[in-house]
Protein backbone atom coordinates (compact mmCIF):
# COMPACT_ATOMS: atom_id res chain seq x y z
CA UNK A 1 0.00 0.00 0.00
CA UNK A 2 1.55 3.43 -0.92
CA UNK A 3 0.72 6.98 -2.28
CA UNK A 4 3.38 7.88 -5.03
CA UNK A 5 3.98 11.68 -6.01
CA UNK A 6 5.98 14.31 -4.68
CA UNK A 7 5.15 15.54 -0.54
CA UNK A 8 3.81 18.74 -0.23
CA UNK A 9 5.79 20.15 2.25
CA UNK A 10 8.36 17.48 3.55
CA UNK A 11 11.36 15.91 2.81
CA UNK A 12 14.58 16.83 5.09
CA UNK A 13 17.11 14.94 6.63
CA UNK A 14 18.65 13.46 9.85
CA UNK A 15 20.31 10.52 11.44
CA UNK A 16 17.86 8.36 13.52
CA UNK A 17 19.59 7.02 16.69
CA UNK A 18 22.89 9.07 16.89
CA UNK A 19 21.01 11.56 19.89
CA UNK A 20 19.00 9.55 22.12
CA UNK A 21 16.34 6.40 22.24
CA UNK A 22 15.09 5.81 18.65
CA UNK A 23 15.97 2.94 15.87
CA UNK A 24 19.28 2.28 14.48
CA UNK A 25 21.99 4.78 13.06
CA UNK A 26 19.96 5.35 9.52
CA UNK A 27 19.77 8.38 7.67
CA UNK A 28 16.07 9.64 7.89
CA UNK A 29 13.12 11.22 6.06
CA UNK A 30 10.28 12.67 7.91
CA UNK A 31 7.30 12.27 5.49
CA UNK A 32 3.76 14.10 5.94
CA UNK A 33 1.82 11.84 8.70
CA UNK A 34 -1.94 12.34 9.10
CA UNK A 35 -2.89 9.82 11.30
CA UNK A 36 -2.81 9.85 15.02
CA UNK A 37 0.06 8.15 16.61
CA UNK A 38 -2.56 5.19 17.75
CA UNK A 39 -3.60 4.38 13.99
CA UNK A 40 -0.16 4.76 12.78
CA UNK A 41 0.74 1.99 15.37
CA UNK A 42 -2.42 -0.23 14.90
CA UNK A 43 -1.31 -0.90 11.12
CA UNK A 44 1.68 -1.76 11.86
CA UNK A 45 3.69 -3.00 9.15
CA UNK A 46 1.12 -2.21 6.43
CA UNK A 47 1.02 1.04 7.62
CA UNK A 48 0.86 3.38 4.04
CA UNK A 49 3.66 5.11 3.92
CA UNK A 50 4.58 7.86 0.70
CA UNK A 51 7.22 6.42 -1.58
CA UNK A 52 9.90 9.24 -1.74
CA UNK A 53 12.37 10.36 -4.52
CA UNK A 54 15.72 9.70 -3.69
CA UNK A 55 17.42 13.17 -2.86
CA UNK A 56 20.83 12.18 -4.67
CA UNK A 57 19.64 11.03 -8.32
CA UNK A 58 15.91 12.04 -7.87
CA UNK A 59 14.33 8.62 -9.21
CA UNK A 60 11.74 6.57 -7.74
CA UNK A 61 12.86 4.76 -4.33
CA UNK A 62 12.01 1.07 -3.58
CA UNK A 63 10.40 -0.04 0.17
CA UNK A 64 12.94 -1.81 1.98
CA UNK A 65 12.29 -3.69 4.69
CA UNK A 66 12.37 -1.22 7.98
CA UNK A 67 13.12 -1.31 11.52
CA UNK A 68 11.40 -0.49 14.90
CA UNK A 69 11.66 2.75 17.23
CA UNK A 70 9.94 3.79 20.10
CA UNK A 71 8.01 7.12 20.34
CA UNK A 72 6.54 8.78 23.46
CA UNK A 73 3.45 10.69 23.44
CA UNK A 74 1.60 11.59 26.67
CA UNK A 75 2.43 8.99 29.18
CA UNK A 76 2.77 6.12 26.58
CA UNK A 77 5.10 4.74 24.83
CA UNK A 78 4.49 3.27 21.65
CA UNK A 79 6.58 0.66 19.13
CA UNK A 80 6.44 1.94 15.70
CA UNK A 81 7.71 0.19 12.24
CA UNK A 82 9.38 2.38 10.33
CA UNK A 83 9.27 1.92 6.85
CA UNK A 84 12.86 1.76 4.80
CA UNK A 85 12.96 3.18 1.35
CA UNK A 86 16.30 2.19 -1.05
CA UNK A 87 17.25 3.85 -3.91
CA UNK A 88 18.90 0.82 -6.63
CA UNK A 89 20.76 3.44 -8.30
CA UNK A 90 22.68 5.12 -6.12
CA UNK A 91 22.27 2.21 -3.38
CA UNK A 92 21.22 5.02 -1.01
CA UNK A 93 18.33 3.95 1.77
CA UNK A 94 16.35 6.12 4.21
CA UNK A 95 14.23 5.71 7.10
CA UNK A 96 10.60 7.29 6.73
CA UNK A 97 10.00 8.72 10.18
CA UNK A 98 6.64 9.71 10.35
CA UNK A 99 6.04 14.02 11.17
CA UNK A 100 4.54 12.88 14.88
CA UNK A 101 8.17 12.25 15.39
CA UNK A 102 11.47 13.66 15.72
CA UNK A 103 14.49 11.62 14.71
CA UNK A 104 16.09 10.17 17.13
CA UNK A 105 14.01 11.14 19.96
CA UNK A 106 12.04 9.09 22.38
CA UNK A 107 9.49 12.01 23.13
CA UNK A 108 6.84 12.88 20.11
CA UNK A 109 7.48 16.36 18.63
CA UNK A 110 4.13 17.56 20.25
CA UNK A 111 4.82 17.03 23.16
CA UNK A 112 8.44 18.73 23.00
CA UNK A 113 6.92 21.70 21.00
CA UNK A 114 4.31 22.17 23.90
CA UNK A 115 7.33 22.53 26.66
CA UNK A 116 9.27 24.70 24.37
CA UNK A 117 6.10 26.73 23.83
CA UNK A 118 5.23 26.56 27.67
CA UNK A 119 8.68 27.60 28.94
CA UNK A 120 9.69 30.25 26.54
CA UNK A 121 6.38 31.85 25.67
CA UNK A 122 3.92 30.68 28.35
CA UNK A 123 6.37 31.73 31.31
CA UNK A 124 5.83 27.95 33.04
CA UNK A 125 9.24 26.95 34.67
CA UNK A 126 11.02 23.62 33.72
CA UNK A 127 10.16 22.17 36.90
CA UNK A 128 6.61 22.36 36.28
CA UNK A 129 6.18 21.22 33.22
CA UNK A 130 8.34 18.50 33.49
CA UNK A 131 6.21 17.40 35.92
CA UNK A 132 3.17 18.13 34.12
CA UNK A 133 5.02 15.60 31.54
CA UNK A 134 6.26 13.37 34.38
CA UNK A 135 9.40 13.65 32.27
CA UNK A 136 13.01 13.72 33.70
CA UNK A 137 13.76 17.91 34.72
CA UNK A 138 17.09 17.53 32.71
CA UNK A 139 15.35 16.11 29.80
CA UNK A 140 13.07 19.10 28.96
CA UNK A 141 16.42 21.50 30.20
CA UNK A 142 18.49 19.67 27.39
CA UNK A 143 15.24 19.85 24.98
CA UNK A 144 15.70 24.37 26.08
CA UNK A 145 19.48 24.14 25.77
CA UNK A 146 19.40 22.49 22.35
CA UNK A 147 16.45 24.83 20.66
CA UNK A 148 17.92 27.91 22.10
CA UNK A 149 21.52 26.88 20.75
CA UNK A 150 19.48 26.88 17.16
CA UNK A 151 16.92 29.66 17.74
CA UNK A 152 18.65 31.85 15.34
CA UNK A 153 18.79 29.57 12.58
CA UNK A 154 15.35 28.24 12.91
CA UNK A 155 14.32 31.84 13.79
CA UNK A 156 15.88 33.14 10.33
CA UNK A 157 15.11 29.61 8.53
CA UNK A 158 11.34 29.67 9.28
CA UNK A 159 10.12 33.26 8.51
CA UNK A 160 12.21 33.15 4.93
CA UNK A 161 10.06 30.14 4.74
CA UNK A 162 6.65 31.82 5.38
CA UNK A 163 7.33 34.23 2.19
CA UNK A 164 8.53 31.38 0.29
CA UNK A 165 5.50 29.78 0.75
CA UNK A 166 3.22 33.41 0.11
CA UNK A 167 3.15 34.70 3.12
CA UNK A 168 4.50 38.17 4.61
CA UNK A 169 7.60 38.10 6.31
CA UNK A 170 6.83 38.00 9.97
CA UNK A 171 7.47 40.83 12.39
CA UNK A 172 9.52 38.18 15.38
CA UNK A 173 10.02 39.13 19.11
CA UNK A 174 13.53 40.38 20.07
CA UNK A 175 14.64 37.08 22.32
CA UNK A 176 15.99 34.66 20.13
CA UNK A 177 14.02 31.35 20.97
CA UNK A 178 10.72 33.25 20.89
CA UNK A 179 11.55 34.45 17.71
CA UNK A 180 11.92 30.94 16.19
CA UNK A 181 8.87 29.88 18.09
CA UNK A 182 6.62 32.57 16.75
CA UNK A 183 8.10 31.60 12.82
CA UNK A 184 7.29 28.03 13.53
CA UNK A 185 4.13 29.79 14.10
CA UNK A 186 3.61 31.65 11.06
CA UNK A 187 5.16 29.19 8.36
CA UNK A 188 2.42 26.86 10.24
CA UNK A 189 -0.10 29.81 9.29
CA UNK A 190 1.11 30.10 5.91
CA UNK A 191 0.88 26.52 4.89
CA UNK A 192 -2.96 26.16 6.11
CA UNK A 193 -3.93 29.48 4.21
CA UNK A 194 -2.23 27.47 1.29
CA UNK A 195 -2.97 24.03 1.45
CA UNK A 196 -5.62 23.70 4.58
CA UNK A 197 -5.96 21.04 7.26
CA UNK A 198 -3.77 19.13 5.22
CA UNK A 199 -0.64 20.58 6.52
CA UNK A 200 -1.28 18.55 9.92
CA UNK A 201 -0.01 20.64 13.17
CA UNK A 202 2.09 23.11 13.97
CA UNK A 203 4.65 20.86 15.38
CA UNK A 204 4.23 18.30 12.96
CA UNK A 205 4.98 20.87 10.52
CA UNK A 206 8.58 22.09 12.50
CA UNK A 207 9.31 18.39 12.42
CA UNK A 208 8.83 18.44 8.84
CA UNK A 209 10.82 21.27 7.71
CA UNK A 210 13.66 20.02 9.94
CA UNK A 211 13.95 16.85 8.90
CA UNK A 212 12.96 15.87 12.68
CA UNK A 213 15.71 17.70 13.44
CA UNK A 214 14.18 20.47 15.54
CA UNK A 215 16.69 19.78 18.04
CA UNK A 216 19.33 18.57 16.21
CA UNK A 217 22.72 18.78 17.38
CA UNK A 218 24.41 19.49 14.32
CA UNK A 219 24.67 22.49 12.49
CA UNK A 220 23.04 21.22 8.81
CA UNK A 221 20.92 23.55 7.85
CA UNK A 222 17.38 22.13 7.44
CA UNK A 223 15.86 21.85 3.90
CA UNK A 224 12.75 20.69 2.52
CA UNK A 225 10.68 19.82 -0.71
CA UNK A 226 7.93 22.10 -2.09
CA UNK A 227 6.65 20.54 -4.60
CA UNK A 228 9.54 19.11 -6.87
CA UNK A 229 11.72 21.92 -5.76
CA UNK A 230 14.61 21.57 -3.03
CA UNK A 231 14.68 24.42 -0.79
CA UNK A 232 18.08 25.41 1.17
CA UNK A 233 16.26 28.63 4.42
CA UNK A 234 19.61 31.03 4.72
CA UNK A 235 21.65 30.95 7.45
CA UNK A 236 22.30 33.94 9.68
ZN1 LIG B 1 19.47 7.62 -6.03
Amino acid sequence: METKGPLPLSLATGREGSEGKGGDATVAIVWACRIPVEEYVGAGRSVVVPRPDCVICQRAMMFWSGYERSVRVGERDYRLWVRRARCRPCGRSVGLVPSFCLVGRLYGVEVVGGALAAVLSGGCSLGVVADRLKAAYTTVREWLRRFRRRAAMLAAGFAALVVEIGGVAPRLPEEVGRAALAAIGWVWLAARLRAGRAVGSCWSVASLVTGGGLLAATRDTPWIVLGKRRWIPPVP
